[in-house]
């Protein structure tokens, strides 16, 4: 069969209306590794039939890198393999090629301050029906000009969060440990919170716990201890390096069922990502969250975690980008 293939990754920068600018210059260009090939943005394609499209049938990891090196590599690929395990899905490369692979792709688009995805998708069969059998698999690694999900010009003063009617999708239908590409729940989450005029959505599990914010964990800070909730979550990197980062500091921090109640009451409120790293909520369902400006606790973290990723502790050289001990551009 002739597949027919469709354009990825070609847009050209427009005014946004999420009031972000757009990341200008070469992003329509570069290259992308499409099942172990390096090829240039602009012709890389997949088909219209791939599964992940069809479905919502894959899985991803998203990683930055910080001048030159990419921050917990390793954590954010095992991650990913065991995603894909969760999934049955094999990559179209041997598992151990797959670091390189990154690697190779952030060195070819030069970037020191990036924004680096890898994606599996079961691919596309003999027929574009659900049964997975006979998909060959698909897998992309890109890399971008860094970019956080938070408005930087928000991110300063801290954003303003609903708590949706939307509930995160979680056991026993689809385990949020799995990275899929299934975003549609938390994507419809967001989209309550910005019709309720605010910036972020807090989702609640089944059980009525908040559990996440799309493409976020959630931390609170009561009485001078971080919680952060226990279940229905994606595990995330940022999560657990801000527990470490506490541990360090010798502020008291644990995981635990968390309540809008304890949302709603908190002295801090904050949100973790690899893309955007620490994000204060200043207002919840339009009420004020401590004095309603970002919280001593907060800084202390974010100044701790800003140092790790100077440090280079964590971080994987790209090859041909020697770390030239510069922090990545950052809003504050
Ligand atoms: N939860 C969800 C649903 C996410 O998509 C992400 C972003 N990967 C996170 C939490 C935060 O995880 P990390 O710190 O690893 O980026």
């Amino acid at each position: 069969m002739t597949v027919p293939r469709a354009e990825v990754d070609v847009a050209e920068p427009r005014e946004l209306s999420s009031g972000r600018k757009p990341v200008s210059g070469r992003e329509g260009r570069g290259f992308v590794s499409l099942n172990g090939n390096l090829v240039e943005s602009q012709s890389a394609s997949v088909s219209v039939f791939d599964h992940g499209l069809l479905y919502g049938d894959g899985v991803f990891d998203t990683m930055f890198a910080s001048d030159g090196q990419i921050f917990r590599l390793a954590d954010h690929l095992d991650r990913f393999r065991r995603s894909l395990r969760a999934i049955r899905l094999a990559l179209p490369i041997p598992e151990g090629r797959l670091e390189s692979e990154v690697l190779r792709t952030a060195a070819a688009n030069g970037l020191r301050d990036a924004y680096i995805k890898v994606v599996a998708t079961r691919g596309v069969s003999v027929e574009p029906l659900l049964d997975p059998r006979d998909c060959s698999p698909t897998l992309i690694v890109f890399a971008r000009p860094y970019l956080s999900l938070a408005d930087p010009s928000r991110q300063e003063q801290g954003i303003t969060a609903k708590l949706t009617s939307i509930r995160r999708i979680g056991l026993p239908a689809l385990d949020p440990r799995i990275k899929s590409l299934d975003y549609l729940n938390l994507v419809l989450g967001k989209l309550e919170a910005i019709a309720a005029g605010a910036d972020e959505a807090l989702l609640l599990d089944g059980e009525g716990l908040v559990c996440e914010a799309p493409g976020y964990n959630v931390f609170v800070v009561r009485a001078g201890e971080v919680l952060t909730p226990d279940r229905s979550i994606l595990e995330g990197v940022t999560r657990a390096t801000v527990l470490e980062l506490c541990a360090l500091l010798g502020i008291p921090a644990r995981p635990g069922p968390v309540a809008p109640y304890d949302v709603l009451t908190a002295d801090e409120v904050f949100l973790t990502s690899t893309a955007g790293g620490l994000v204060p909520v200043v207002q919840v369902e339009g009420a004020r969250i401590g004095d309603g400006k970002p919280g001593p606790v907060l800084r202390r973290i974010d100044d701790a975690y800003r140092e790790l990723q100077r440090s280079g502790r964590y971080g994987t050289p790209i090859p041909d980008l020697e770390p030239t001990g510069a922090a990545r551009p950052s809003p504050r």
